[in-house]
């Protein structure tokens, strides 16, 4: 399969190319372009040239692009979705969910609108505040969600009225590139635009002067590099970066329903989720039974090729995030006690079995760094302000659970916790409706809602002497 870019209206190919591995096989399953820095030079100069009519249209027009974009993810879910577990590695069932979201969240976005207000209105002054949109949006992605994550970048950004160049990660471009192809037939030429690349191309994007806003998901040593280059035109920046979310569990709750959940929040897409538990503190009065409740739903999993029927959970989605994940796996056996889990040896591909680890503490690699990966390391504690302490303490501040059937108590424990979502007796519920933004080290500004719309508009102030 070769799978060209969206430049300008057109699918446009380059001199050379990039292979790209299902990660489940380490086979070669597709190639792609390797773009240039002159595919982003004319990427963002058919965005500028598009962004005056696109922003002059009436909004309902551009709400009415979305909704079709929706309606683009419905009609070929089931092929996209193929190519989803192909390149990403998730089960396809998983991949018909990022389908499902992805649908729902442009079909939320084509609702939106953009609202100004009236700040005065007297016999001398006419004082209103109304908001524009910025200009060329560049969108910056990662690998964990190919299709999701771009088009919370684009719904937003073209309702309001801007223009999009997309560049998707390196190891997974092929889903995004077949939809915009899809797409093309009804989208204005250079409204869209996406460019693949070999992990070279973001500074050339984010450093351009013509990008008025770079819309950023991705690791927190990125996000920091992102915003001192876009710092030179003094772009506007959003940045969902990484966490290392706390789930603390307190000693009164029913322990298959809490492990089962908290399971399902720590190893959905393997646990390559930048708002699943990363670390689970469990109270001690409870803690080897749920350690052993846990392993016990982590030895139900069948872990394989995505496509294969059954599987649950599939590979870690590229080479370098696996080898870094076996060296944690190595620190946490040192360190603790595998309860679960662990390397998948026998087979090509970069599976790791869900693994849960019990008997490490705060300090220890698998508990302070970010694992990314299916490895969930569960740390005892005895009282709440210790364990409160231990949570916060964490450059990182993305989402938090807090467990119990004292829900007042637990949202008592949730209010003091440092993040920017923090559920209570779940883990993991967002929507296009709510605002997702993180503390800390784990991104600036907000993505979803009302408040992640306006971040791509710019206040502006008409005052009218009478
Ligand atoms: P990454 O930061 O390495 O790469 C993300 C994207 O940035 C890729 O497209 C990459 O090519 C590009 N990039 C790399 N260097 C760049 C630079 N100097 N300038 C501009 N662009 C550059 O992250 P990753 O490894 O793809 O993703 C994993 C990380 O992302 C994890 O840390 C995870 O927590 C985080 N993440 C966060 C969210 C969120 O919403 N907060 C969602 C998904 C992933």
């Amino acid at each position: 399969m070769f799978q060209k870019m969206l430049i300008d209206g057109k699918m446009v190919s380059a001199e050379d190319t990039i292979d790209v591995i299902n990660p489940a096989t380490e086979k070669v399953f597709a190639t792609v372009p390797k773009g240039t820095t002159e595919h982003i030079n004319s990427a963002v100069a058919a965005a500028k040239k598009a962004f005056p009519a696109w922003a002059a249209r009436p909004e309902w027009e551009r709400q009415e692009i979305v909704a079709k974009m929706a309606q683009a993810v419905e009609d070929n879910a089931d092929a996209l979705a193929r190519i989803l577990t192909q390149e990403q590695g998730k089960p396809l069932p998983e991949a018909l969910g990022e389908m499902a979201w992805s649908q729902g969240y442009m079909g939320h976005y084509a609702t939106l609108s953009v609202t100004g207000r009236t700040i005065q209105d007297d016999d001398d002054f006419d004082i209103r505040m109304r908001r524009v949109p910025l200009g060329v949006v560049a969108g910056i992605c990662p690998w964990n969600f190919p299709l999701l994550v771009p088009l919370w970048k684009i719904g937003p950004a073209l309702v309001a009225g801007n223009t999009v160049v997309i560049k998707p990660a390196p190891t997974t471009p092929v889903t995004i590139l077949r939809y915009l192809e899809i797409c093309n037939e009804f989208l204005p030429a250079g409204v869209i635009n996406v460019v693949t690349d070999e992990n070279d191309l973001g500074p050339v994007l984010t450093a351009h002067p013509d990008v008025a806003k770079v819309s950023f998901t991705g690791s927190t040593a990125t996000g920091k590099k992102i915003m001192a280059s876009s710092s030179g035109s003094l772009k506007r920046v959003t940045l969902e970066l990484g966490g290392n979310d706390p789930s603390i569990v307190m000693p009164d709750v029913d322990i298959p329903e809490t492990a089962a959940s908290l399971y399902g929040g720590a190893f959905l897409n393997a646990g390559q989720v930048c708002l699943a538990v990363k670390r689970a503190y469990v109270h001690e009065d409870i803690y080897d039974d749920m350690c052993e409740a846990l392993g016990k739903i982590a030895d139900a999993a069948i872990v394989g090729d995505g496509l294969e029927q059954g599987v649950t959970m599939g590979p870690i989605q590229n080479k370098a995030q696996y080898e870094k994940l076996k060296v944690l796996l190595a620190a946490a056996k040192k360190d603790g006690k595998i309860v679960s889990g662990g390397l998948v040896e026998d087979k090509a591909g970069y599976f790791i079995r869900p693994t849960i680890v019990r008997d490490v503490t705060d300090g220890d690699e698998i508990v302070d760094l970010e694992q990314f990966g299916p490895i969930l390391p569960v740390i005892k504690y005895k009282n709440t302000n210790d364990v409160l302490e231990r949570a916060n303490n964490s450059d990182y501040g993305l989402g938090a659970s807090v467990w119990s059937k004292d829900i007042a108590a637990a949202t008592q424990l949730a209010e003091r916790i440092q993040s920017g979502s923090v559920w209570v007796n779940q883990h993991i519920n967002i929507g296009p409706h709510i605002p997702m933004a993180g503390f800390k080290s784990s991104g600036i500004g907000v993505e979803q809602s009302a408040e992640g719309f306006e971040e791509y508009t710019q206040v502006q102030v008409l005052n009218i002497a009478k």
